[in-house]
């Protein structure tokens, strides 16, 4: 008899254990199989953890525990073999230390939903089939006309689909006398359209020598710092290369689901069918097909989002995340993870190379290049050798900047959008929010229109005129009418992405103008469209979010312009300057990447702040070395550690309670140079209508703190009615 320690399916950090079950079956059952359970009555996956033999009867084992361990029969396995690999497995438990996320969750974030460890699964898609007819011999004698047709057709195109012979009796006729046969296939629900090969450029000197200083680095994880523009891209190709060339697998990260299609352009046309895509935007059946195919070893190149980092390559060689500075790569929901940490851990359980390639290195990244933590290659020229935009920064407090025609862009804006539409080159405008107004309030009452889920503010849309919550979804139809005191007047602030598109057409009606921004990108599809069109001329003016600050070449955009630069600073975080410098640094990369020179322009009401003007210069060192001043007085990372605690509850007064004991217990313990902030309501104060109140910690050494959180939180979550979520190196506060 058999006794497996089982995790359950149920992501609670109360549940995060195993439970013990017998097992008298003859069916193979190994650790890392899936079983279905019976859990409190209840149906579940469980997931093996252990398995042990036993001498005992099942009388003595009930004995000795009080109560009866349930029984899986034979029928319960699911599994034939593991569902991950030791290294994965391994690779698991590091991640759900780091991130004090449940062990099941971080396994259920790692697969596609047909092999997730939860019930659900078993009704996910499975393997899809098709048939093929092959050919066995095409000798025609003694057939009808009708099938000697049919098995020319089959014998010029075998392997050939079965639907795509035709009559089914005349293939069965063709069977039975042994001219063809027809096979079963896995079908792949997914295909990365085929490019052409391309020849690879020739490596410029610097690409030389940081593609050498790279593999030759004594580190394992490396920071590729080259300037937008500098062919870092060639880089990656070239590494991945070598890796492949000596029979090992490449996983390539890319921050959003929206830069995928481009860097998997840019492999497939270097390798062709090796490449696979895993991201969230597949349909489960895609998803699971790609999964597979990496899993067996068809595909030795991943290219995907945040959630690729868990792809199931095998011997891995290289690792890389581009523009690894992007925050995306961090999920924002548990189990928090940061999937630049997640490809360090991975690298050191593959132990191979890790690249992290950026333009604007996070401090954090930038900070461990420095003291030699992790090694260092620099790029600092542009392929094109043009020098790097000429950036202008307007003042928007100045009524000088501005004339009759807007009040959002200014004079000197609208003069240089004229004089690129003239010459027939391209305009990127660079808005930070979608959108049409991004606020609504009552001026009478004073009413605020704020998200019931979670309390921030809602932004008016003018394409659907509904009314939207950024944070979490929320939509609701635009009001007429203010519903606490009836006035039909309201009053709207702000401004965003719609809202600039609106303007230039009144201003340059003749100008064809796109908008790119999270709206447009639900389908990504659209995303792919709107890049491909503005890239081949079929738009002057590209408006958008962030999303079109990234990554993306367009050979002919001579003017970058940031329409209002300091939409960032304001956020309640302490990463606000560095986002805001990033922005503005990428934005202004993007413009002059070709023949021809380009020109930035920043509008700001902060023209004087260091993020802003450091910016504008795309000057990386002198913002890094400022930057680093400002965390070090003020004590945020990469000085500190931080761990934002999340109290909710139904009940207000319970929420408030919780943190101020938790906070309370906490400083009891007297830890060396941990300190707290909060408990504070968060601007966006509710969770799914449940009260919020955060503590964040910040501490120097990892250790008694980590240790005391392992030991205190299980206790607190235990409390009725409060639901604690811990996020390790929170981005925001
Ligand atoms: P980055 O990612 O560093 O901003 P990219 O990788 O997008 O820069 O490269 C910028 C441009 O330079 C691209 O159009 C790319 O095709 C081109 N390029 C890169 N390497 C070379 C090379 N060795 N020779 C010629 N063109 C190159
Ligand atoms: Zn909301």
């Amino acid at each position: 008899m058999k006794i497996l320690d089982v995790l359950t399916e149920y992501g609670a950090r109360s549940l995060d254990r195993t439970f013990s079950y017998l097992y008298l079956g003859e069916r193979e059952i190994a650790p890392r199989y899936r079983v279905k359970i019976d859990f409190n009555g209840h149906l579940a996956m469980g997931f093996v953890l252990a398995v042990h033999e036993t001498a005992k009867s099942k009388a003595q084992l009930t004995e000795e525990n009080g109560y009866e361990f349930k029984e899986i029969k034979p029928e319960d396995i699911i599994d034939e073999e593991p569902l991950i690999d030791e290294k994965m497995f391994e690779l698991a438990k590091k991640v759900s230390d780091y991130y004090f996320a449940p062990l099941i969750s971080v396994i259920q974030a790692m697969l596609p939903l047909s092999l997730s460890p939860k019930l659900a699964a078993l009704h996910g898609p499975k393997i899809a089939y098709e048939k093929w007819v092959e050919l066995i011999s095409s000798d025609e004698s003694d057939l009808t006309d009708k099938q000697i047709e049919a098995l020319r057709l089959i014998a010029m195109n075998a392997p050939i689909l079965k639907k795509e012979v035709g009559s089914p009796s005349i293939l069965e006729k063709l069977v039975q006398k042994g001219r063809v046969r027809v096979i079963k296939k896995e079908k792949q629900r997914f295909q990365i359209p085929p490019e052409e090969r391309e020849e690879p450029h020739e490596m410029t000197i610097l690409q030389r020598k940081a593609y050498n200083e790279i593999l030759e680095s004594p580190k394992n994880v490396v920071l590729l710092q080259g300037v937008t523009g500098s062919g870092k891209t060639e880089v990656y190709l070239r590494l991945s290369e070598k890796v492949l060339s000596e029979g090992k697998t490449v996983l390539m990260l890319v921050p959003e689901i929206n830069l995928t299609p481009a860097m998997v352009e840019y492999f497939s046309r270097r390798f062709g069918p090796k490449v696979a895509i895993l991201h969230s935007e597949l349909t489960p059946g895609e998803r699971y097909d790609e999964y597979r195919r990496i899993a067996n070893g068809k595909a030795q190149i991943v290219v995907g989002a945040r959630s690729a980092v868990f792809a199931p390559l095998k011997n891995i060689g290289l690792i890389i995340l581009d523009e690894e500075h992007v925050e995306s790569y961090k999920q924002d929901n548990a189990p928090y993870y940061h999937a630049r940490e997640v490809a360090i851990m991975r690298g050191e359980e593959e132990n191979c190379k890790v690249l992290l390639g950026s333009a604007t290195p996070s401090l954090e990244t930038k900070a461990r290049a420095f003291r030699g933590v992790y090694g260092y290659a620099e790029m600092n020229q542009r392929i094109n050798e043009k020098a790097l935009p000429k950036t202008t920064i307007l003042d928007l407090t100045d009524r000088k900047n501005f004339n009759r025609n807007s009040e959002k862009l200014s004079a000197p804006l609208q003069e240089k959008i004229k004089e690129k539409l003239d010459h027939h080159e391209q305009i990127l405008l660079l808005i930070n929010r979608r959108g049409y107004w991004t606020g609504v309030n009552c001026p009478k009452c004073g009413h605020i229109f704020t998200c019931p889920n979670c309390g921030g503010n809602l932004t008016y849309h003018a394409e659907d005129n509904m009314l939207k919550c950024h944070h979490c979804g929320f939509v609701q139809r635009y009001p007429s009418e203010c519903p606490d005191c009836g006035n039909t007047r309201l009053r709207r602030i702000g401004y965003g992405t719609e809202r600039v598109v609106k303007e230039l057409n009144e201003l340059f009606p003749a100008a064809r103008v796109a908008r790119m921004d999270s709206d447009v990108g639900k389908v990504s599809k659209n995303v792919e469209k709107v890049i491909k069109d503005f890239h081949d001329g079929k738009y002057d003016i590209l408006v958008g979010t962030q999303m079109i600050a990234k990554g993306h070449d367009f050979p002919n955009v001579t003017l970058s312009a940031v329409v209002l630069a300091d939409i960032g600073l304001s956020l309640p975080t302490y990463r606000a300057s560095e986002r805001t410098f990033e922005l503005i640094a990428q934005a202004v990369g993007r413009s002059g990447r070709s023949i021809k020179t380009g020109e930035a322009m920043i509008q700001t009401y902060n023209p004087d702040h260091y993020a802003i003007r450091f910016g504008a210069k795309q000057d990386y060192e002198t913002f890094f070395r400022y930057e680093m001043n400002q965390r070090k007085i003020a004590q945020y990372p990469p000085y500190t550690y931080l761990v934002l605690l999340e109290f909710n509850s139904k009940n207000e007064t319970k929420a408030i309670e919780a943190s101020y004991d938790f906070k309370k217990e906490l400083e009891m313990q007297e830890i060396e140079s941990l300190s707290t902030v909060g408990p504070i309501v968060p601007y966006y104060s509710l969770n799914n209508g449940k009260y919020k109140r955060i503590l964040l910690l910040k501490f120097k050494k990892q250790e008694e703190v980590l240790q005391y959180l392992k030991a205190a939180l299980p206790r607190f979550n235990g409390l009725s009615g409060v639901d604690i979520t811990v996020n390790v190196d929170p981005l925001d506060y």
